[in-house]
């Protein structure tokens, strides 16, 4: 969902940061996924620029990115991000050195996540007769401000009177282009149904505000269509366990859309199939796609890990850059894929990251013939 339309190009130029752990596996598959696909089309082309951002490098030079980093991403179409997270490293080391360093300053502002039980997977949620329920929601997550603006301090450190603030930052700009950005979200799906997720009964300032801003935007002629209610991120939880029907797409604040979101991707089935994407509506900088999960050490390097989370973000992205068509075919081969149940192990299967990738590449070769 783009405020500005994209302009559709015979080549693209993709950065691919594969980072750490599963994420260097599970983009190496992609674009073994994304190559096959555009000989097989014939359509566009893709060329990646592969960079090596990430822990490894961080323990080389001492930086996880390089002082150019924005101006080199920044000559490319999209972004493919793997994963990013070291045992060796603290988590907020290695998250404010990469990824956080990338989506403040490109003001990749709407973090999309799609949810939805896909083929292969089985919903944890069962109605009465005790059948699973299916979930189709869209996630949309404020993605530059809120809880991770990065502000507040530490103070007395040691001391028994040691302090920590932790500042969250509600500015009427990116309240109002992220609630802009989710009605129309909304608007264009059949339901046309919106939750603004909130905590305005403790939160009396930066939640007031969000509130306030939602109502005047759903004011606008563009939206009429559109139902929207506001419900606390408490009752929020209890809904998308009791009620999932109920529930088409949602907005919410950077850290309360960080937990929904897994939650989601739980309840939808499993984690290893969730994508995400890091969009600049405006279109002024790449916008980056990323799996949900992260690096995984524990299964790094046994050849596991389940590529379909990165494949289906790789799909968002040629959506993204205006390729419908493509991404369509894609996300029909891999669902084909895993409904024949070729599937990793997370989701019950037998095989590794490879044989799903080579089974994806095979159904995607027999488009050719179609
Ligand atoms: P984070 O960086 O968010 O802390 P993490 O690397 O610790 O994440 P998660 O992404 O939260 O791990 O995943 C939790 C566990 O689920 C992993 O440790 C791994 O066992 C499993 N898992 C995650 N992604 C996949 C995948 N793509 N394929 C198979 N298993 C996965």
């Amino acid at each position: 969902m783009s405020l500005a339309p994209a302009t559709r190009k015979s080549s693209y130029t993709i950065a691919s940061i594969p980072g750490d752990g599963i994420g260097i596996e599970v983009i190496a598959s992609t674009i073994r996924v994304l190559e096959t696909l555009t000989k097989t089309l014939n359509t566009f082309t893709l060329s990646f620029t592969h960079l090596p951002w990430g822990s490894a490098y961080y323990k080389e030079t001492g930086t996880y990115l390089p002082k150019d980093a924005l101006s080199t991403l920044r000559q490319h179409d999209a972004i493919l991000f793997g994963a990013v997270g070291d045992p060796h490293i603290p988590d907020h080391i290695s998250l404010w050195g990469l990824l956080l360093a990338l989506r403040g300053p490109l003001q990749l502002y709407a973090n999309v996540r799609p949810v939805r039980t896909f083929p292969g997977t089985t919903s944890h949620l069962r109605d009465a007769a005790g059948k699973p329920k299916s979930i189709d929601w869209l996630l949309v997550r404020e993605n530059s401000e809120g809880e991770y603006a990065g502000q507040g301090g530490r103070s007395h450190i040691g001391q028994p009177w040691e302090a920590a603030t932790e500042v969250a930052i509600f500015t009427r700009v990116g309240v109002e282009r992220i609630m802009r950005f989710a009605f129309k979200a909304a608007a264009a799906r059949p339901k046309k149904h919106l939750i603004v997720v909130t905590k305005s009964n403790s939160m009396r300032n930066g939640m007031v505000l969000w509130d306030e801003v939602a109502r005047s935007v759903s004011q606008d002629a563009e939206f009429k269509d559109v139902k929207w209610e506001k419900m606390l991120v408490d009752a929020m939880t209890v809904r998308m366990v009791a009620s999932p029907d109920t529930i088409d797409t949602i907005v919410g604040t950077n850290l309360h859309m960080d937990i929904l979101s897994d939650l989601a991707a739980a309840l939808a089935g499993s984690i290893g199939v969730a994508p995400s994407a890091n969009l600049d509506p405006e279109r002024k900088a790449p916008s980056m796609f990323e799996p949900v999960h992260g690096s995984a050490f524990d299964i790094m390097g046994k050849g596991v890990a389940n590529p379909v989370a990165a494949f289906w973000s790789s799909a968002e992205m040629l959506r993204w850059l205006g390729e419908d068509d493509a991404a369509d075919m894609m996300m029909g081969c891999v669902e084909r894929v895993c409904d024949a149940g070729i599937l990793t192990r997370d989701l019950g299967g037998k095989e590794g990251t490879a044989g799903v990738t080579d089974a994806v590449c095979k159904e995607i070769e027999k488009l050719k013939s179609r």
